[in-house]
């Protein structure tokens, strides 16, 4: 990467760095991985690193890497929610041979989760055990990023960071169609801020074009997928694992995202997040542009993952959306069976939608003032935040008359 490529984390307090440079075309590598055994980990992540020219082209002897998978909740590593903590601990591995001195890990997650918590449930603390790496902490004294016409919040740290490397988790996403290397850069901004912005961005056009600022303002040096569990279905936390068996590896987070379109079966340009970023210059969204190659390739091809509700919400036109999911009764419902009380998702409500219920100790969502932004389902540590669709027939109704609206 030249240094006109490199994104200055220590340059992005003040100013955001100008766009990666595509002009040498962009490569996406999808290696097989079969399991989160070590071994086949370790083999996935050697084949893409080594394509995309080695890891030490990337980190040099003596810099900081953040190593940032996406730790959206407290969830096992076996429910699909989060990165697998085997990829990050060969991440680790292989960034220590590489000379880095400083190896830090970290996301800061949806909602109020104590960070001890995160780290153990979500396996990162066996990740980084008997390694030099550091679990880094988002409750710290924090700086601004612009991005538009809003400041984001980071750590302080993270101006000392000198390569990102992006651990995103391929899913479903109810609101932005699907969460992969665009969407995973978000979790850098720090802790609840980050629902406030789904208040003020609460449409999924509006929602995908804050995220694409963001990702121009943060973006991370590479980014590798882990996409051996994808989550599909009501994603990305309600969502059911399925298992596909790749890890896919680019710098150009917008062809990685759309690649990684293919067992989706959608076009990139029908992903409001991708579209967005290819027309901004931020990387390479047409596929006969994108050189794709490795040993995963057609395990990609060859799996069909379950869409989210989002293949319905993008019918919606823009200006109707608020009326439009209101109409249709949409909004989260508590799962009794499952919820623990712990209260985090009325925490995370930015419209203080969620109340508990004083005699039962569960909480409930006010649908007058629910914007179905989905923070509460994304945060929920037990996943007991379900989605009512009362009125399905209603929303397949508004797919056809928005194809007939905003065709797309
Ligand atoms: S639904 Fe229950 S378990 Fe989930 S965040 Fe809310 S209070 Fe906690
Ligand atoms: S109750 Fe509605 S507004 Fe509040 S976090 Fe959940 S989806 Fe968003």
């Amino acid at each position: 990467m030249s240094n006109t490529d490199t994104p200055d984390h220590a340059a992005t307090a003040t100013t955001a760095p100008a766009p990666l440079s595509n002009s040498g075309g962009s490569r996406v590598v999808v290696a097989a991985c079969p399991s989160y055994s070590p071994d086949a980990v370790e083999a996935a992540l050697t084949e893409v690193l080594d394509a995309l020219g080695g890891l030490e082209t990337l980190v040099k002897p003596g810099q900081t890497v953040l190593i940032k998978p996406n730790l959206l909740c407290p969830r096992r590593p076996e429910e699909a929610v989060t990165t697998h903590p085997e990829l990050v601990r060969q991440m680790i591995r292989m960034c220590v041979k590489a000379g880095a001195a400083r190896i830090w890990v970290g996301d800061s997650p949806a909602g109020l989760h104590a960070e001890k918590d995160l780290w153990s449930r979500t396996d990162m603390t066996t990740a980084v055990e008997g390694t030099p790496a550091e679990l880094k902490s988002w409750d710290t004294k924090q700086t601004p990023v612009p991005c538009g016409d809003d400041l984001l919040a980071v750590p302080e740290w993270f101006t000392q960071v000198d390569v990102v490397i992006s651990l995103p988790k391929l899913k479903t996403h109810s609101l932005t169609t699907m969460t992969c290397a665009l969407k995973n850069v978000f979790g850098i901004t720090s802790g609840l801020a980050k629902s406030k912005f789904h208040a003020k961005y609460p449409s999924p056009l509006t929602m995908s074009t804050f995220l694409v600022g963001v990702f121009a303002a943060l973006r991370p040096h590479v980014s590798i997928v882990d996409a051996v569990t994808v989550m599909e279905g009501l994603g990305p936390a309600n969502g059911r694992p399925r298992p596909l068996g790749v890890l896919l590896a680019s710098r150009d987070a917008v062809a990685l995202d759309a690649v990684a379109c293919a067992p989706l079966r959608i076009p990139p340009a029908s992903v409001p997040m991708i579209r967005l970023a290819a027309a901004r210059g931020l990387g390479e969204m047409d596929l006969s542009r994108i050189e794709c190659t490795g040993t995963g390739v057609p395990q990609l091809n060859a799996t069909r993952m379950k869409p989210s509700l989002a293949r319905y919400l993008r019918y919606i036109p823009e200006p109707m959306f608020r009326v439009t999911t209101r109409l249709f009764q949409l909004r989260p419902r508590i799962q009794e069976r499952q919820c623990v009380k712990c209260g985090i998702c009325a925490g995370v409500c930015p419209r203080h939608a969620i109340a508990t219920q004083p005699r039962s100790g569960y909480p409930a969502v006010n649908p007058k003032e629910c914007i179905v932004c989905f923070c509460c389902m994304e945060s929920c540590p037990r996943g007991a935040i379900a989605v009512q669709l009362y009125l399905g027939s209603m929303v397949r109704l508004a797919q056809r008359v928005g194809k007939v609206v905003s065709p797309q």
